[in-house]
This record gives structure tokens, C-alpha cells and sequence, in this order.
């Protein structure tokens, strides 16, 4: 075999998305796209706001041929500097153009940071159930992926996750709108966490980074708020995307904003831009930087995922299954009264594509995307409502 044995392993372990996808695939070729009620992906449906086809037309009416040029590592200066604002805005904190770093995406924001961080066999803790993407940016870099279970509600279990960390721990990852639970950590244990990386730090004598991933930030219902990372803990980076709170997923736009106060600032800085080009990103996509730098405040109707979100919770009601009600994101993750993966099979035989929780670290849950419209949620009710019942036999 030519493969590569971790990439051989890789491909193994991520199965479960793949599953689902190959299997979707089969069930809309049989039965109709439009038969088939798919909950397994979180690929954002919603239209861009209307801002970014305006900016798009300006940039094409204008049209610079300089625009498709490299640039700085770090992306455009002006485009940084509008980052700089938004991020100083819901952190709190004034952070400067020099702190932001554009990256591709999320994904890219948080590659570079452990790129940037870690030595052979560093821990890395982040919370259980998680994005399954975690393990592999963690191992991209030789670190060690340590999930520690939340409590059952979600929220952070401060004791285990004190119980987790060791003179190895070099950062604490959190994702706050969650993936795939749709918790968000409130201001208290934030300050607890923080509190926590601190007095380790001290134990240790060695810093504790916290890296906040936060693509969902601005998906939130119910005015719920979604604390600021950088007012309680100054060793501390946020991960930031448009792909969600812009629906520009395939555009790859996101950014790293590193704390002001970081002890090591510069130098983190320095590793971070050096990370962006030798990792082979080189630097952020240059027509999606322009775009974010206009649209930097605008977002997508949230209220339309709030509504899907709600016509779910009622569905989950009415089927008996337990579940918490996500405050921000487009994901839910209910407990399934059965073994997860035999209950997304009920699922698939009514139609219906979820993902088994043990793919996110935690079994007998399931991840449901509300990445379609309410009238698939409302024609696929009588289906899951269906699924629920022969659960019980
Ligand atoms: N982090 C979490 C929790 C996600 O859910 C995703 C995407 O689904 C990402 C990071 C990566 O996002 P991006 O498209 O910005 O790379």
C-alpha cells in the first residue's frame, strides 16, 4: 500500500462523516434529492447577506488587476485593521491591526496556532463531545488531542478538566457557540477556566495557552451572550471564521487575533505569519479579504436558523427524546433512547441522514444540522416521530 499508515489510520477514524455522506449520496440517487431529509452536514444554506453580492459588484466595477497579487503573510494591512476593530468590539479588549493574522478560515486560524505552539508530544485539552476536525489540527503538529467530557448539560466540567491537566498541557481549546451541541459557555466559566490555566500555569511555572474557536460567535438566539475571551485571560487566542456569520464557507476567510498582553506576543506573532506561509496557505484568500473587510458587521438571518431550531426542539419534544436546547450555532445534539449508530439507521430507513454522537467523542447522542429549510423540517416530522416510536420496541 503507498499510503501513508497515519493517513491510512486517518481515513478510518473520520469515517463516520464520510459514512453518512457516501450514504446520502445512495438514498438521493434511489429515492430524489428531494425525498431525502439530510441533518448530517453543517454546510450553511442560507444566502450571504445582501452586503456581500454589493461588494462583490463594486469590486467588479472598479476592477483593480492589482487586487489578485501576494501580498504580507499576515494578509492586507487595511483589511487587518478593520479585523482589529470588529475583534476589540466583542472581546472588549483594543487589539491592534498587528495582533490579526488572516487566515483560511477557522480551520487555518487554528492549524497555524499549533503550528506555532507546539513541541512533539504537547497536550492539547478541549472539551468532549468536540469538532471531530480537532484531532487531526492537534496531531498535524505532533501534538497529543486530549478530549475531557462536559457535564451533561454541556457546559465545562472545571474539576475534570483541572483533573486533565499536567506539566504536558500546553492549551485548552474551547468552541463556544458549540459544535455540535449549540452550548455556549457563559462569563463564569470562562472566568473559571481562566482562573484554572492560571494557577496551573504558576504550578507549572509555564504558560497555558486558551485558543477559542469561534466561528459561531455571531449565531446566537435568545439574546444569549457569548462571553469575551481576551477580558479574563491574557495567554489567549481567538480562532475566527465568516463561513457561518457570513455563509462564505468555500471562500475560506477567517483570521487569528492573538491577546494584546500575551507574554510572548511578538515572537507568537512572528510564528504565526511564518506558520501562515510555510504550512501552504502563504496568506488569506485576497478577493475574500476584501469582501470580509466590507461586510465585517454584517451576518446572515439568524432569526431563520432560530425559527428551524425551534420547530426541531418541538420535534424532539413530541418524539420523548432529551435533549438541550442549543443557544447558538445550527447544531443540536439530542440522546437517543438506543445505540446511536443503530438509531441513525432507523433514521436512514424513514429517510432521514444524521450523525452518530460517537463521531463527536460521545455515543447515544445524535448530531442534527439544521442546514435546511423549515419545510424539510416540518415534511420529515411524521418520519422522525416514526423513528422515535420503533426506537421504543
Ligand atoms: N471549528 C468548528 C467548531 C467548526 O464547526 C468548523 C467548521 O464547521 C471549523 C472550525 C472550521 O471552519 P472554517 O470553515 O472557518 O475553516
Amino acid at each position: 500500500m503507498s499510503l501513508s499508515k497515519q493517513i491510512e489510520n486517518y481515513l478510518e477514524r473520520s469515517s463516520w462523516i464520510r459514512k453518512m455522506f457516501e450514504e446520502g449520496l445512495k438514498l438521493k440517487k434511489l429515492h430524489g434529492p428531494d425525498k431525502v431529509f439530510d441533518l448530517s452536514l453543517g454546510n450553511p444554506d442560507l444566502p450571504p447577506p445582501v452586503e456581500v453580492k454589493e461588494t462583490l459588484k463594486k469590486l467588479a466595477e472598479n476592477y483593480n488587476p492589482d487586487l489578485h497579487r501576494y501580498m504580507p503573510n499576515a494578509g492586507f494591512p487595511e483589511v487587518r485593521e478593520i479585523m482589529a476593530k470588529k475583534v476589540s468590539k466583542e472581546q472588549g479588549i483594543n487589539v491592534s491591526s498587528n495582533e490579526i493574522i488572516m487566515t483560511c478560515g477557522a480551520a487555518g486560524a487554528l492549524n497555524i496556532i499549533f503550528k506555532t505552539i507546539l513541541d512533539p508530544g504537547d497536550e492539547v485539552i478541549f472539551p468532549s463531545p468536540f469538532f471531530v476536525e480537532y484531532f487531526f489540527y492537534v496531531e498535524n503538529h505532533q501534538g497529543k488531542p486530549i478530549p475531557v467530557r462536559t457535564q451533561e448539560d454541556f457546559s465545562l466540567d472545571l474539576q475534570a478538566l483541572e483533573r486533565a491537566i499536567t506539566p504536558k498541557t500546553k492549551a485548552v481549546l474551547i468552541n463556544s457557540p458549540n459544535n455540535p451541541t449549540g452550548q455556549v459557555y457563559t462569563s463564569s466559566e470562562i472566568e473559571g477556566l481562566a482562573n484554572l490555566l492560571k494557577e496551573k500555569g504558576k504550578l507549572y511555572g509555564k504558560t497555558i495557552y486558551l485558543v477559542s474557536d469561534e466561528p459561531y460567535r455571531n449565531l446566537i438566539f435568545d439574546k444569549v451572550e457569548v462571553p469575551s475571551i481576551f477580558k479574563y485571560y491574557s495567554e489567549s487566542f481567538v480562532a475566527y471564521s465568516f463561513s457561518k456569520e457570513l455563509s462564505l464557507a468555500g471562500e475560506r476567510i477567517g483570521f487569528v487575533a492573538v491577546h494584546p498582553e500575551m507574554s510572548a506576543r511578538a515572537k507568537i506573532l512572528d510564528g504565526l505569519i511564518l506558520a501562515n506561509r510555510i504550512l501552504g496557505f502563504v496568506n488569506a484568500p485576497a478577493l475574500a479579504q476584501r469582501i470580509v473587510a466590507e461586510c465585517a458587521f454584517a451576518r446572515v438571518a439568524v432569526e431563520i436558523y432560530k425559527k428551524r431550531r425551534d420547530l426541531l426542539c418541538s420535534m424532539l419534544e413530541e418524539g420523548g427524546l432529551e435533549f438541550v436546547k442549543p443557544k447558538g450555532s445550527f447544531f443540536m445534539f439530542p440522546k437517543v433512547p438506543m445505540d446511536d449508530v443503530k438509531f441513525c439507521e432507523i433514521l436512514k430507513e424513514e429517510l432521514i441522514l444524521a450523525v452518530p454522537g460517537r463521531g463527536f467523542g460521545v455515543p447515544n447522542h445524535i448530531r442534527l444540522a439544521f442546514c435546511v429549510s423549515e419545510d424539510v423540517i416540518l415534511k420529515m416530522r411524521p418520519n422522525f416521530l416514526r423513528a422515535c416510536e420503533r426506537a421504543k420496541e
